[in-house]
């Protein structure tokens, strides 16, 4: 195939020799074995002559158009392979070149004979004789239809993807590693960052600087770097922010993968996308701020919630405390009014409830006519259970009584502390012969009693509502009656008010006027209202002033019935008392209370028992230490009396003496109240200057010569020269 070149030069010429006939031999053989060759490749070979005119075609041509050879020789190929999609264009450059006799080489749509159409690579060279003259055409057809059809599919494809990258809300691009720029990125209106995708590109390797926050790049710098380790297909995550155009900041998801890689495993293209996920990450940010808010509130709410538990207990405790000082205050007034309706010693019902039920069983029995019984009870002898054995023991004794005293009655009987050692039972609807047994029960069981010191007895005194006896007074005085009978009797004994003759009850009632006197006097008085009576002598009422003055002086004369030896002292001591303390300058305030006071010194003898205050020989000492308890028992009589209270320092003081040697309290000089020292040199004028049943009285200078030898001992020195001038001065005037 050297020296015989059947192609020379591309194909531009064929030349025959026909010399020598091995060349003729080798010629034939060659040419064999080139229509051999013709016959076994793919592609179609045609052959035409100078006028177009199908003069040759291999099978493979055959095997393209569907034509067999001896079907078309002699045509033109145009006629057959050519169609409607055969580009009008290709058809007239293989025109122009056949016209001009050049080669040609084009793509072109021919049709089989059964009208399907195929694609081919066909070049057309023109076979030139020796005169340079175009005798034949060749063309090769080589089939293209599989490699267009792929071209088309992936330029479709290609299309495809395009229009959706261009579409995607993300920013798609690849970046070439090497050499330091963006190869790809997908053409949206405008790009994530505000810039045309050819802005972007054209910014080169200062793409990532220019986008990335600065802050944020060391981060994406490791995020690609760390990409060459992973595997390929496996994409990375990151966010940074990202830059606008605008200026604004914008929080960027970035997603990367290895796009292509060296030989050698490096990175060259890293494929990626960018998402603006600013919204998001302020929605999460929002979100998370919200989630915080919700937290705050349900904890606010938790908090609210054990606040509101806490001040629900906490009323629920007020509502109980409140509840609880509701009762108590209940349980106080309850325990209150018992107080006020009770004894505190006994815990019998006291004065003023024995008044208030008496009254009231009165009206019941009298509208129902019914009997109404009462009874008054004394304990016997009790001054000297108290001198013996003191008051606490004394005490005893009352409570003890008032604890037999229910037991021994009726349920409808009401058991009261009538003041001191007397009781009383309300007896309703009992006639006297029952009250008369109830209260000999009631005598018995206390003398029965196993009293630990002394036995105690008591005397009862028992009336009912009958006759004369009409009024609650009238049967309080009855059974009284009864009662100082009882002890008149003897003691420890019932007298019953209508079993007593009217001449026993004359005598009684001479014996008892002293004291019921008294005690109805003090009744009255303490019932008043202290402050009532405090006011009162505030404001000067003289008419009431006068009321105590005129009850004072009577009974100072009551008291002088008890004891007629003294008769006319009282009257008369006070008369130069009250001398004395003009003369000494008090004002008639002070000496009205000394008035009273000088009235009433000797009221604490109520307490002396007769039998000593009457006794006409001496007293032994135990009875003189008794009759020397007055002046205390005056305190106690009148110290609860508040109007007559700044009177009490002469019935209280009165025996006191200068150098501290008189009784009840030793007091000395001037310690001794005023009122008491002028009073003492009266009293003892008085008593001096009177008769008494054992001497005659005394001469006034023998008198005066007394107060002036005791004066500065038993007397104030000061008093004592007051009165001698007082008395000095009457007696000059009286002379004249
Ligand atoms: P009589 O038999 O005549 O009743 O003699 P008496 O000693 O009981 O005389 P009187 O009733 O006058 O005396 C009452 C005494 O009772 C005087 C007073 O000291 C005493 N007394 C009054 N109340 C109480 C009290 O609450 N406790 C004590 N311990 N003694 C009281
Ligand atoms: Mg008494
Ligand atoms: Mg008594």
């Amino acid at each position: 195939m050297s020296d015989i070149p059947l192609y020379s030069d591309g194909l531009t010429s064929l030349r025959l020799e026909n010399t020598v006939v091995t060349a003729t031999q080798q010629l034939m053989a060659n040419s064999q074995l080139l229509a051999l060759a013709a016959a076994v490749t793919h592609d179609g070979i045609l052959i035409t002559d100078s006028s177009e005119r199908i003069v040759l075609m291999n099978t493979a041509a055959e095997r393209l158009c569907g034509y067999t050879l001896s079907e078309i020789i002699g045509q033109r190929p145009s006629k057959y392979f050519q169609g409607p999609d055969t580009d009008p264009a290709t058809r007239s450059l293989i025109r122009k070149s056949i016209d001009r006799g050049e080669p040609v080489s084009v793509e072109i749509i021919n049709y089989h004979r059964n009208g399907s159409s195929y694609w081919l690579q066909l070049h057309i060279t023109p076979v030139h004789n020796s005169l340079g003259e175009v005798t034949h055409f060749i063309a090769v057809q080589t089939d293209v239809t599989a490699r267009k059809q792929a071209e088309h599919e992936l330029k479709d494809q290609s299309d495809f993807l395009e229009k959706i990258s261009y579409t995607m809300p993300v920013q798609i691009y690849v970046y070439d590693l090497l050499e330091h720029r963006t190869v790809f990125l997908n053409r949206s209106k405008s790009t994530t960052f505000g810039y045309s995708a050819d802005e972007i590109i054209a910014m080169g390797s200062k793409v990532i600087h220019q986008l990335i926050h600065p802050d944020d790049l060391p981060r994406y710098a490791a995020h690609i770097q760390n990409l060459a380790d992973e595997p390929d297909g496996s994409v990375a995550n990151l966010e940074v922010r990202g830059r606008h155009r605008n200026g604004e900041w914008m929080t960027l998801h970035c997603r990367n993968t290895v796009f292509t890689r060296l030989p050698d495993g490096r990175v060259s293209q890293v494929l990626g996308t960018i998402q603006d996920v600013s919204e998001l990450a302020i929605s999460r940010r929002r979100l998370l701020e919200l989630n915080l808010q919700l937290e705050q509130t349900n904890n606010a709410l938790a908090e609210l919630s054990v606040q509101l538990n806490d001040r629900a207990s906490a009323a629920e405790i007020q509502a109980r405390e409140l509840a609880e000082s509701r009762a108590e205050l209940y349980r106080t007034n309850q325990r209150l009014e018992l107080l006020a309706a009770t004894d505190g010693l006994t815990g019998l019902k006291n004065h003023r409830i024995f008044q208030e039920v008496l009254r009231t069983e009165y009206s019941t029995c009298v509208a129902s006519h019914l009997p109404l019984s009462l009874m008054i009870m004394d304990v016997d002898s009790f001054k000297s259970y108290n001198d013996r054995f003191g008051h606490p023991e004394g005490d005893d004794v009352l409570r003890r009584i008032a604890s037999m005293l229910p037991l021994c009655v009726r349920n409808e009987d009401t058991c009261a502390r009538y003041g001191g050692e007397e009781f009383a039972v309300i007896l309703p609807r009992a006639s006297i012969e029952e009250a008369r047994v109830i209260a000999e029960r009631i005598r018995t069981t206390i003398a029965g009693a196993d009293w630990r010191l002394v036995n105690v007895t008591i005397s009862i005194g028992v009336a009912e509502l009958a006759g004369d006896v009409s009024s609650p007074s009238q049967l309080v005085t009855a059974a009284d009656q009864a009662l100082y009978h009882a002890k008149q009797s003897g003691r420890n004994r019932v007298a019953v008010f209508g079993d007593i003759s009217s001449d026993e009850l004359h005598e009684t009632r001479v014996n008892a006027s002293i004291e019921a006197a008294y005690s109805e006097c003090l009744h009255e008085i303490v019932l008043q209202k202290e402050s009532d009576l405090m006011e009162s002598m505030g404001d000067s009422d003289d008419s009431l002033i006068e009321t105590y003055d005129a009850t004072i002086t009577a009974w100072a004369g009551v008291l002088e019935l008890r004891d007629k030896e003294t008769e006319g002292h009282s009257k008369r001591v006070t008369n130069l008392t009250v001398q004395l303390a003009r003369f000494v300058g008090m004002n008639e305030e002070e000496v009205l209370f000394v008035k009273w006071g000088a009235l009433l010194h000797d009221i604490g003898k109520l307490g002396i028992p007769d039998a000593i205050l009457h006794k006409p020989g001496d007293l032994t000492p135990e009875e003189f230490a008794i009759m020397r308890k007055h002046p205390v028992l005056a305190y106690e009589m009148l110290r609860h009396i508040a109007f007559i209270k700044p009177a009490i320092d002469i019935p209280y003081s009165h025996h006191e003496k200068w150098d501290g040697t008189g009784y009840p309290q030793k007091l000395r000089g001037e310690a001794i109240p005023v009122a008491a020292r002028l009073f003492a040199v009266v009293d003892v004028w008085d008593a001096l200057r009177s008769d008494r049943p054992y001497r005659s009285a005394w001469g006034v200078e023998q008198v005066l010569d007394y107060l002036r030898a005791n004066s500065g001992s038993h007397f104030d020195p000061r008093a004592v020269s007051a009165f001698i001038a007082m008395i000095e001065t009457t007696q000059i005037s009286a002379a004249a």
